[in-house]
């Protein structure tokens, strides 16, 4: 199905330090429930898959954490911001929907880790929901978003 070309949109941290520009592939974001998005975003991790078209202004604040092997977290060292999580080879990046300028156009669409969830919360979207399992699974066949 033909969608019209998505642009590169503005984003950047809460101190101005860092500014981007990033490409998603869709108007779509993700949900993640997993212990360490809730942990390290202060909430649930609202995502939007960007693949590798982020282009990061001014990188002097970026601070980065590997949270897994493969995993890490990025972060504006000077305000504490959560930018993104990506792949440490670089082959995917995660953009904070709300490091986004502006965030109103995206899809609530899939939240990930479900099982993940505590049960203090839940969303009333109607949304794709995949277990850690499923996302691990998705992602070792090189279909993961
Ligand atoms: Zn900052
Ligand atoms: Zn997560």
């Amino acid at each position: 199905m033909a969608e019209d070309p998505i642009g590169p949109m503005g984003g950047g941290c809460l101190c101005g330090a860092v500014r981007f520009t990033a490409t998603p592939a869709k108007l779509e974001m993700d949900v993640c429930h997993c212990g360490m998005c809730r942990k390290w975003s202060g909430g649930v991790f609202m995502c939007v898959p960007c693949g590798t078209d982020v282009a990061v202004e001014d990188g002097a604040s970026l601070k980065s954490f590997a949270s897994s092997q493969w995993g890490e977290r990025v972060f504006c060292g000077n305000c504490g911001t959560s930018l993104f999580w990506r792949m440490q080879d670089g082959s995917a990046t995660m953009v904070s929907l709300h490091a986004f300028d502006d965030g109103t156009p995206f899809r609530f669409a899939e939240e990930i880790f479900i099982d993940e969830k505590p049960g203090l919360y839940a969303f009333a979207n109607d949304t794709r929901k995949l277990t850690g399992a499923q996302v691990m699974a998705a992602f070792a066949s090189g279909q993961g978003s």
